[in-house]
């Protein structure tokens, strides 16, 4: 199928002549004609498939008529994140060259004046994240009784990060009689139940099974013993074995690891820019920018700040942890292999990840292959305190500490390693990116990069039935927070 066979304008079509896009995707000639017959349309697709194109080219075509008035845009794109927003109104701009169109972004971390600038003049689109919208419809700033449109996008993530309420909100706050396009990757039974409630007799339109692994993405499997410090190692090694690496996303469960993986990375001579929820809004922008020009190598990534990011060329990704939700892992993989282009994936798992591996291989059919790390016994041969090699079956990959990274010297043990087995990952709080996604993230990390240590048989012993200080013991009761003073040898009085 071609495109002038979809029923977009003229105009539409030059510029995705001048884009250069040869064929309509899948999703692209099933939803298109669709969307342009104002039929309501429910989208099952993951980034990647040219999803984005099938809800804003005919969108174009259909604001070539009518005029947006102020405060009152004609219609409304829901994204769940900030840089999805700011991708959403690049292809406005990209697909929408021929057209003059007013395009306004609603999102927190930018100045709401120019937010509202922009508002007064009217706008003919609005792509909004949920929370920003309500804010600016509760100051009075906005109307959203002319919406004939309504995109939810990436609705699966809206659930995720705890926004369907708003998306309530807002749906009810719309005129009844708005076109509605809902576009999720899968389809859980909570967002079975919103669109049941907003859409109208809607077209569904599903191009691959949910949670469908992009068959272009070759996925490999590493073990690796649960120590942050051994995982960076397999980390770097793998980074340096990957001879057909061009760029990479490197995705952590936590925000606050991001920040620690980046570090690191850089210390070792990797360019590496970090890109989490925590970030201001420019310096996003400012990390993604360097990230698509090439000017950093490698992304590191929690998956909200990551979600749907299109950058074309992606050829690898690295799961430092194994996402939670295997969802997640398919969203993750699904930024390689686009449009086509193969790309590879692999995925660092320690022996306590065995079980979220499991979901993964159940969710997508396929056991995932493993890969050996080159370095593996150079690394096992010199690794600090000589543990013993374990097969891949326990997952534990000896790997030598890094020598240069003040965090990353042997470790204490943690107060939360006792915990570990009290976890519950499913009392994630929805969206927080700092929250633990499984029990053994936490003692995982460490909270800040710690000076380097002493080796284990030089430091001082606890001795839990004593609580004065005498040579070589530490004080029962003050954990590894002991001051110095209380370490110092105790010299009996003459
Ligand atoms: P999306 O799923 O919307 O994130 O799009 C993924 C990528 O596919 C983007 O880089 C688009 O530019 C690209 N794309 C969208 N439609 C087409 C098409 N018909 N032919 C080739 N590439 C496309």
């Amino acid at each position: 199928m071609k495109f002038t066979e979809l029923g977009l304008s003229p105009k539409v079509l030059t510029s995705v002549e001048a884009i250069g896009y040869a064929d309509p995707t899948p999703i692209q000639q099933e939803a298109i004609p669709r969307v342009l017959e104002r039929r309501d349309v429910l989208g099952i697709a993951q980034t990647g498939t040219g999803k984005t194109a099938s809800f804003v080219l005919p969108m174009l075509t259909m604001l070539e008529r009518g005029r947006a008035r102020a405060r009152m845009p004609r219609t409304l794109i829901l994204e769940p994140t900030r840089e999805l927003a700011a991708q959403v109104e690049e292809s406005f701009n990209r697909y929408g060259a021929n057209h003059k169109l007013n395009v306004a972004l609603l999102i927190g971390g930018v100045s709401i004046a120019d937010q509202l600038k922009k508002l007064d003049r009217g706008v003919d689109v609005l792509i909004a994240t949920p929370g920003r919208l309500l804010d600016l419809f509760e100051r009075g700033n906005l109307l959203l009784s002319g919406v004939e449109i309504l995109v939810i996008d990436e609705a699966d993530r809206m659930l995720d990060m705890g926004f369907i309420p708003d998306i309530e909100r807002i749906c009810k706050l719309l005129p009844f009689t708005r076109q509605t396009l809902f576009f999720s990757a899968t389809m859980p039974p909570e967002i079975q139940r919103l669109a049941d409630a907003f859409l109208s007799n809607p077209v569904r339109v599903e191009v691959s099974k949910p949670a469908t692994a992009p068959v272009t993405v070759a996925q490999f499997l590493v073990s690796a013993g649960r120590e942050p410090a051994e995982k960076r190692a397999v980390l770097r090694a793998l980074l340096k074995q990957a001879t057909d690496l061009t760029n990479a996303i490197v995705f952590c469960n936590r925000k606050r690891d991001v920040a620690i993986l980046q570090r690191s990375l850089a210390r070792h001579g990797f360019s590496a820019g970090a890109l989490h929820g925590d970030m201001d809004q420019r310096s996003r922008m400012a990390t993604l920018d360097d990230f698509r020009s090439d000017r950093i190598t490698l992304l590191i990534a929690s998956d909200v700040a990551a979600r749907g990011l299109d950058i074309p060329a992606v050829s690898h990704i690295y799961n430092f942890d194994v996402p939670t939700h295997p969802e997640d892992y398919i969203h993750r993989i699904g930024r390689t292999g686009r449009a086509g282009r193969s790309g590879t994936s692999v995925t660092i798992a320690t022996p306590l990840d065995r079980k979220y591996v499991g979901a993964i291989e159940r969710l997508t059919g396929q056991p995932i292959d493993p890969l050996e790390i080159e370095a593996a016994d150079e690394i096992a041969a010199s690794r600090y305190g000589s543990r013993s090699r374990k097969s891949r079956a326990d997952g534990d990959t000896p790997v030598k500490p890094e020598q240069t990274g003040a965090s990353d010297g042997p470790r204490k043990p943690k107060r939360s390693n006792r915990r570990r087995s009290g976890g519950d990952e499913s009392k994630r709080p929805a969206g927080n990116e700092d929250a633990p996604t499984h029990a053994s993230e936490e003692a995982q990390e460490p909270a800040q990069d710690e000076p380097p240590r002493r080796p284990r048989d030089e430091r001082p012993r606890r001795n839990r039935s004593k609580t004065k200080v005498e040579d070589n013991q530490t004080p029962f009761g003050l954990s590894e927070h002991v001051p110095q003073f209380l370490l110092r040898p105790v010299r009996p009085a003459s």
